[in-house]
């Protein structure tokens, strides 16, 4: 029967978050993408700190009054992970199969979809936000088990480096959804249709696969990591915070209001009368600057959990790394369509790709 409930409980979570997201009081915000057959851009309804503060606060409850252990979510993780998945590949289907096909290929269109921005109820409820929201509460829901399942084997002599861990994956979530409305403007929204990709993706791996530094760690022994250490760990996901978020906002003030200066950063562009590039503070720096913040958040949480030779927790950053990469060369191409001359200029003003001076 425990078995059964472990295998229900994502399809349970996730019913949840559908019903506080659509019950839940939310702000309409206009977003950056246009509406397929239209010129009015698409309108969105976000909710998603609500949402999260409301699950956390039902499943503190219901642990506190003993309806779920606290450490459930680790000890059934197995059988989470497969109704998880289960889930995303019956999502991913009824995304895609009512849809006329795309590409030549089904697996393809299996793949990266057949619908670019579905939307349910004029917005109330879209599908590529209600995914990340999903993914993103499941994900914290994870990390909670995980974490009680840590303190429940060591208690006092639990690792401070496994707590802050936690605590910077909770920060990561935090964060996304806090500015839900900057990833709006993202090349999600822009390039991406939702097939498995992105519905599988948001169900089954976000939630599960990014536990993966906690994941295998729990269970072992408090590591030892000196303090000093754990600072400096610290010191480099926030560094990797500040590129990540200070580019995505920079990019977001001035797709909004080219004149704003972001961060006392007065915006310096360039043009071709019709487009106009940023080409100072972070979007000087590399074309990508944010995609490097991004994996130094992820080595900051994995060297955190004080298991450098342990080979599990490095798949997370390495992950980071085999998404983005691709990714890069793949919004280079898209770029270089949509500016053409004014990309190249751009290209030549800011040279390096991710890593200023070096890539
Ligand atoms: P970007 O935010 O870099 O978006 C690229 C787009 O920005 C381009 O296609 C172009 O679109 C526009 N752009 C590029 N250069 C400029 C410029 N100089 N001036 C103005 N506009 C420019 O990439 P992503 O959307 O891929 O990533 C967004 C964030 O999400 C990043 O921080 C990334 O790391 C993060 N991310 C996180 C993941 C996770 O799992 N945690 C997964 C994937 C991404 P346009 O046509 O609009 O001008």
């Amino acid at each position: 029967m425990e078995k059964l409930v472990g295998f229900l409980t994502p399809a349970l979570v996730y019913l949840f978050i559908f019903a506080l997201h659509v019950a839940l009081p939310g702000r309409w915000v206009v977003g950056y993408v246009t509406g397929k057959n239209s010129n009015e851009k698409l309108k969105y309804r976000l909710n998603g700190l609500v949402v999260l503060f409301t699950v956390l606060f039902t499943w503190v409850l219901l642990s506190w009054f003993g309806f779920i252990p606290w450490d459930w979510l680790y000890e059934y993780r197995w059988y989470g992970l497969a109704g998880a998945i289960t889930i995303g590949l019956i999502f991913s289907f009824a995304m895609v199969l009512p849809h006329s096909a795309v590409k030549k290929s089904f697996l393809l269109d299996f793949f990266q979809g057949r619908i670019e921005n579905p939307q349910l109820w004029g917005g109330r409820i879209d599908a590529k936000m209600f995914l990340y929201l999903a993914g993103a509460v499941m994900l914290e829901l994870n990390i909670l088990g995980f974490m009680a399942q840590h303190c429940i084997l060591y208690g006092n002599h639990a690792s401070p480096g496994m707590y802050l861990a936690a605590a910077l994956l909770t920060f990561f979530i935090i964060d996304y959804l806090t500015f839900e409305e900057v990833h709006l403007y993202t090349y999600d929204f822009f390039a991406e249709s939702v097939g498995f990709k992105l519905g599988f993706g948001c169900l089954a791996f976000y939630p599960f696969f990014y536990s993966i530094p906690l994941w295998f760690t729990v269970e072992l022994p408090a590591s030892q990591t000196p303090t000093l250490l754990l600072w400096l760990y610290g010191l480099i996901f926030f560094a990797g915070w500040v590129l990540s978020r200070g580019a995505n906002l920079q990019k977001y003030y001035f797709k909004k209001n080219p004149g704003f200066a972001f961060m006392g950063i007065a915006p310096q562009s360039i043009t071709d009368g019709t487009n106009t590039l940023l080409v100072n503070g972070f979007w000087g720096l590399s074309r990508h600057i944010n995609y490097l913040g991004e994996i130094m958040m992820a080595v900051g949480i994995v060297l955190c959990v004080g298991r450098p030779s342990l080979v599990w927790p490095w798949l997370y950053p390495l992950y980071y790394v085999a998404l983005l990469l691709p990714r890069q060369f793949a919004d280079n191409k898209r770029c270089v369509l949509k500016y053409g001359k004014l990309w190249e200029m751009y290209a030549r003003k800011v040279p390096y790709r991710i890593i200023p001076y070096i890539y």
